[in-house]
C-alpha cells in the first residue's frame, strides 16, 4: 500500500502540479467552483422555463391532481428556485472572496490566539477551535437565508409549522449537538493523521467507519429524539396491516414509530433503519391521513400533554402545530395524507429497499470512496504549495490540509462521485418501486405517490438535464411509468 502512495505521489498529475505556481493552483480552484455554479445556474434557469410555460396538468395526472394544486405547485417551485438561486449567488460571492482574502489562515491564527488567551497549547487543540469558529461562522451568514426561506417562502406556500420560538431554539440545539459529536471526532482525526506514521490513511479510515457505524447506532435512539417526537404507532388497523407485511417478507421489525414531522414542516416520508435483526419503521405523521384522530385516542399522548403542561406551560402555545388536516381541508378539498392501504404500499417499497440491500451497498460505496480519498490525501497532504496557495505561508496544519484537499482540490471528483451516486441511487428507487409492484401493490404505491406529490406541492414536470442533475428519486412521471409497464 505505502509504494502505491509513493508511485502515486510520483505520477505524471503530481508532477506536474509541483510545477504550477501556489497562486495557480487557487485561481484553478474558483474558476472550477465558478464553473459549477455556472452550470447548475444554467439547468435551474431551463427548470424555471419549464415551470413557466408548463401551465396544464400533464395528461398522465389528469384527474388525479387538480389543476389548482397544479398551479400552486408551479408557483411554489418557482418562488423556491428563485430564492436558491440567489442563495447560491451569494454564496459563491462569498466563498470566493474567502479564498481570496486568505479567510482560512486567518481563523487558524484567531484560534491560536484564542488558545493563547487561554493558556493552552498544541494543534490538536487549535484544530478544535478552528472548526469551532468555522462552523459559527458559517451558522451566522447562513441564518438570514434559514429564517427567509423559513418564514417566507415556505411559510406563503403553507409549508411552515414552526414560530420563531421553535426555530431558534432547535438550530440552537442543532449547532450545540453539532459541536459536540463533531469536535471530538475532529481532534481524533489530526491526532491519527499526525501520530499514524505511514500508514495513518488506513487507521484513519477504520476511524471513521467505526465513528460512522456508532452514530447510524445512537442517532435514531439518542439523538433524533432531541429533535422530534416519537410515538409508537398506536394498535389498530394500520399497525395489523404493516406487521402482517412485515411477516410475509421475514422483516425483523422491532418497533414502529410515528415521527411528529408536521411540527417542523408538511413535506411527508417514511424511513427504516437499524442493524440485522433489529430494524424500526417510522411513518412521518404527514404520511398518514388518519394521524390525528388515533393520536387523540391513546392514553400515552394524553398523558405526554399533560406533563408537558405541568412542566413547562410556555411549551403548549409556542409549539402548538397548525393542524396540517384542518389547513389542507380547504386547500386541496380532500384530507392529506394516504389511505392506510396506501401507507402499506409505500412501507413495500420501503422494504423492497431493504430486501435488495440498499443500504449496505451504499455504505460500501460510500466506505471504498472515502478509503480513496484518505489514499490521496496521504500523497499530497505534505505538499508545501498548496498551504501557501491558500495563504498559510510556511505552516502545514493537519486540520487546513484536510480542509484544502478535501474541499477544494477534490471538488473535481466529488462532482463526478456524487452525480454517480445520484445516478446508483435513482436505480435504487426503479427497483425499489419494483418490489412493490411484485407483492401486488402497484396501483396503490402509483395513488400513493400522486397524493404525496399533491401533499408536498412537488411540481411533476422536469428538464430532463436539471433533474438529471439534481434527483436522487426519479421524478413521478417516471416511476408512474416504470409501474405502468407490463401492468
Ligand atoms: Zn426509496
Amino acid at each position: 500500500m505505502l509504494s502505491v502512495i509513493t508511485w502515486l505521489a510520483d505520477t505524471s498529475v503530481f508532477r506536474y502540479l509541483r510545477t504550477v505556481s501556489d497562486l495557480s493552483i487557487l485561481y484553478a480552484i474558483i474558476v472550477f467552483a465558478v464553473a459549477i455554479f455556472l452550470w447548475e445556474e444554467y439547468l435551474a434557469s431551463r427548470q424555471r422555463k419549464v415551470l413557466q410555460t408548463a401551465q396544464k396538468v400533464p395528461a398522465d395526472l389528469d384527474g388525479a391532481i387538480s389543476s389548482e394544486t397544479f398551479e400552486k405547485a408551479r408557483l411554489y417551485n418557482i418562488d423556491k428556485s428563485l430564492f436558491e438561486s440567489c442563495h447560491n449567488l451569494f454564496e459563491i460571492i462569498l466563498s470566493t472572496s474567502f479564498l481570496l482574502l486568505n479567510v482560512l489562515p486567518l481563523v487558524w491564527s484567531l484560534s491560536a490566539h484564542t488558545l493563547r488567551w487561554a493558556e493552552y497549547d498544541g494543534e490538536i487543540k487549535q484544530s478544535m477551535v478552528f472548526m469551532l469558529y468555522s462552523s459559527l461562522l458559517s451558522t451566522v451568514i447562513g441564518l438570514p437565508w434559514s429564517l427567509y426561506s423559513t418564514f417566507a417562502v415556505e411559510q406563503r406556500h403553507g409549508f411552515n409549522k414552526q414560530t420563531l420560538g421553535f426555530f431558534a431554539k432547535d438550530k440552537l440545539k442543532a449547532f450545540l449537538v453539532n459541536q459536540l459529536i463533531s469536535l471530538p471526532i475532529v481532534a481524533m482525526i489530526v491526532y491519527i493523521v499526525k501520530a499514524g506514521g505511514d500508514y495513518f490513511f488506513l487507521y484513519l479510515w477504520l476511524f471513521c467507519f467505526v465513528v460512522l457505524m456508532f452514530l447510524m447506532t445512537i442517532y435514531p435512539e439518542f439523538i433524533a429524539p432531541l429533535f422530534d417526537k416519537y410515538t409508537p404507532l398506536p394498535e389498530g388497523e394500520l399497525r395489523e396491516m404493516i406487521e402482517a407485511l412485515a411477516a410475509r417478507l421475514h422483516f425483523p421489525l422491532k418497533k414502529l414509530y410515528v415521527v411528529e414531522g408536521s411540527k417542523r414542516s408538511a413535506h411527508s416520508n417514511a424511513y427504516f433503519y437499524g442493524f440485522f435483526n433489529n430494524k424500526r419503521i417510522v411513518l412521518f405523521d404527514t404520511l398518514l391521513e388518519d394521524w390525528e384522530k388515533t393520536e387523540n385516542d391513546t392514553d400515552e399522548k394524553k398523558e405526554k400533554d399533560m406533563e408537558e403542561k405541568d412542566a413547562k406551560p410556555e411549551s403548549a402555545k409556542d409549539e402548538k402545530p397548525k393542524s396540517a388536516k384542518d389547513e389542507s381541508g380547504e386547500r386541496t378539498g380532500r384530507k392529506k395524507g394516504c389511505s392506510n392501504e396506501e401507507v402499506v404500499a409505500v412501507l413495500s417499497h420501503e422494504l423492497g429497499h431493504w430486501s435488495m440491500n440498499h443500504v449496505f451497498k451504499n455504505i460500501v460505496v460510500i466506505q471504498i470512496n472515502l478509503l480513496l480519498t484518505f489514499v490521496v490525501f496521504a500523497a499530497l497532504y505534505r505538499y508545501q504549495p498548496l498551504y501557501r496557495a491558500f495563504g498559510f505561508g510556511q505552516s502545514m496544519p493537519v486540520i487546513a490540509g484536510l480542509v484544502i484537499i478535501l474541499q477544494h482540490v477534490f471538488a473535481p471528483y466529488s462532482t463526478l462521485f456524487s452525480v454517480l451516486v445520484t445516478m446508483m441511487s435513482r436505480r435504487f428507487e426503479f427497483q425499489a418501486d419494483q418490489f412493490g409492484k411484485q407483492l401486488g401493490y402497484a396501483a396503490l404505491l402509483k395513488a400513493a405517490l400522486i397524493k404525496l406529490t399533491a401533499d408536498n406541492l412537488s411540481f411533476p414536470v422536469y428538464d430532463r438535464l436539471y433533474s438529471a442533475w439534481h434527483h436522487s428519486h426519479p421524478p413521478l412521471l417516471q416511476r408512474l411509468a416504470a409501474l405502468q409497464k407490463t401492468e
